[in-house]
């Protein structure tokens, strides 16, 4: 982040830092969700902010809704933000633990007349509200007496109305051009239980009149948000001017992230969930921050891209593409190489005796030595991918495998093909060579041999199972067509399972969380929830090495 310019959020920090205000901001998940990747936009954003400038950043659940919030999608809400390498400040903060100083502050404004209980149906009260060209019409219970309106809000919050039957309204200006400020609703009535409070509250705030309230008791100083809170910007800023705040946020509206041939929305990702599309949260398609995980995709990948799209006030949609070049960028400089086999070819050495068996050395990264080396064993019996062969050398091009060929194998020795076994479908199920035992790391002396291809030994393979992911969608923009639903824009080859594949010996002990590349075929990494479920080795494709969606 530091090489680039800042951004108009940092230079308001830096501006303000420059009048000795402190910095202290806050991250506010709701908890009806796992995080996914335009979340990471806002953690970055305001997790780096406050690391860079030595500031502070909470981590506060906006926990208002009891309906659709759950302590499970707490827990993996923590352990995203530290997987991404981030500490918030303090102790964990909820919503909920200022429920009553919220419900106080409710009856604060009805002692100055500027909250109503309103008995109006939902219906009701949005017909009233009046549209962007009509302006609203005041409820009938808007005249209340204050007397009156504290024995309601009692009520409601005793139990003494039935859902929907009441709701708390501030009383500022039904006829205000900015639809969030006629009457906004501060209170309604839930009865169910919540995952903090329990069965203590039956009457829980808007998101309106909790938000700001909470930046205050936590004396944020910039509440940073998306631009589709620009309107209730003045809202915000109404209740602090008339309630007895202790401090003064600021609220600040930015561009959410949203990205190319994906879905950056809790609501439609759990659409998918829920109508089975894709597993769970943690589905490897998912651009959720524990779907990405755990494709492999590492945490330094997200945070460069991040950095890479900046922080801007115009809504527009980004490149998928830029996530995928982060990806490869990073994995490129951190992922040990290995062998891997997707679809086995049968090659035996015929100048290689049954048993005997050469040691090779191999390097786990080509271009840093500090990966060290591992052994591969050499022997009379190996595989080769089935599309590194063809009986015919097809093209000038061609570099791979053929009758009659020669080739390198990787990390081994260049290798002549000199017959074959076919299946009664004229297919090679089975190639003999002889390998030259002087081009161990050096090329023969008399001829060039250009081709290098990858190979695992049969005897000390395992055997692997490879889930090939794509992206989710087909379309580019798969939630923005009007009439059609965005599943039918799904890629029914987002997920491709090759079983019957092999691995070189060394992964057997493949580590969770570890992404190699295997060479020639991408990188993946271990599942390991997958591998113990199924009991085999299974491997998630976290992604190809190369663009394959480039036109
Ligand atoms: P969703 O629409 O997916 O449910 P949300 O905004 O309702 O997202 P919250 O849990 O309320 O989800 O979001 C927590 C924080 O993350 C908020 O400050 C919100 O502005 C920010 N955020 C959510 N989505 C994005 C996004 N696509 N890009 C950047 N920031 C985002
Ligand atoms: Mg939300």
């Amino acid at each position: 982040m530091s090489e680039k310019s800042a951004h108009f959020l940092e230079q308001i920090i830096q501006k303000d830092l420059l009048k000795n205000q402190r910095l202290h901001l806050r991250f506010p998940p709701e908890p009806n969700g796992y995080l996914h990747i335009g979340h990471a936009k806002s953690i970055c954003l305001n997790f780096g902010l406050a690391e860079k400038y030595a500031g502070q950043c909470n981590l506060r659940f906006d926990d208002t809704n009891p309906l659709k919030e759950e302590q499970a999608y707490i827990e993996a809400i923590q352990s995203d933000i530290k997987w991404l390498g981030y500490h918030w400040h303090d102790e964990i903060k909820y919503a909920s633990n200022y429920f009553k100083q919220l419900y106080q502050w409710a009856c604060y404004l009805i002692d100055q007349n500027l909250a109503y209980v309103d008995e109006l149906s939902a219906d009701q009260i949005r017909i009233k509200r009046g549209t962007l060209t009509e302006i609203g019409e005041n409820s009938p219970f808007r005249q209340r007496s204050i007397a009156d309106n504290k024995v309601c809000f009692e009520k409601m919050k005793s139990g003494g109305y039935a859902e929907g039957q009441a709701v708390l309204r501030a009383k500022i200006d039904m006829t205000h051009p900015n639809l969030n400020m006629r009457d906004p609703i501060l209170y309604r009535i839930i009865y169910a239980s919540h995952h903090q409070t329990l069965d203590e509250w039956c009457i829980y705030p808007s998101y309106d009149f909790a938000h700001g309230q909470e930046d205050a008791i936590e004396g944020i100083t910039h509440s940073f948000c998306t631009l589709e809170f620009s309107d209730h910007r003045l809202l915000y800023d109404w209740f602090l001017d008339h309630l007895p705040v202790s401090s003064r946020p600021k609220q600040y509206e930015f561009a959410p992230l949203n990205l190319s041939y994906t879905l950056t929305s809790k609501r439609k990702l759990k659409q998918l969930i829920d109508e089975k599309y894709v597993t769970g949260w943690t589905d490897p398609r998912l651009p959720t921050l524990s779907g990405l995980r755990r494709r492999g995709v590492p945490p330094e990948a997200i945070k460069r891209f991040c950095s890479m799209i900046g922080v801007t006030k115009s809504d527009s949609v980004v490149d998928v593409s830029m996530l995928e070049f982060s990806i490869r960028e990073v994995l490129n400089q951190e992922a040990p190489r290995a062998m891997a086999v997707m679809y086995p070819l049968k090659l035996t050495i015929t100048n290689l005796d049954d048993g005997e068996k050469i040691q090779l050395k191999a390097p786990n990264h080509p271009q840093n030595d500090t990966f060290g080396t591992r052994n591969l064993c050499f022997t009379n019996t190996l595989y080769i991918d089935q599309a590194d062969f063809k009986i015919e050398k097809p093209n000038k091009k061609w570099k791979r495998l053929y009758l009659g060929g020669e080739v390198r194998l990787r990390n081994s020795y260049v290798i002549h093909c000199h017959d074959m076994k076919l299946n009664e479908n004229g297919e090679p199920i089975e190639l003999f060579c002889t390998y030259d035992q002087n081009t161990l790391g050096k090329d023969p002396v008399d001829r060039k041999v250009k081709g290098v291809i990858h190979w695992v030994e049969a005897d000390s393979a395992c055997d692997a199972t490879f889930y090939l992911y794509d992206r989710l969608f087909q379309n580019e923009t798969p939630d923005m067509h009007a009439n059609i639903p965005f599943t039918d824009f799904l890629n029914p080859k987002s997920l491709v399972i090759v079983a019957g594949s092999k691995v070189e010996s060394s992964l057997k002990q493949a580590l969770p969380g570890v992404v190699y590349q295997f060479e020639r075929e991408g990188y993946f990494c271990l599942d390991e929830t997958l591998s113990k479920q199924k009991k085999q080795l299974i491997f998630n494709r976290t992604i190809a090495l190369k663009d394959t969606w480039v036109q």
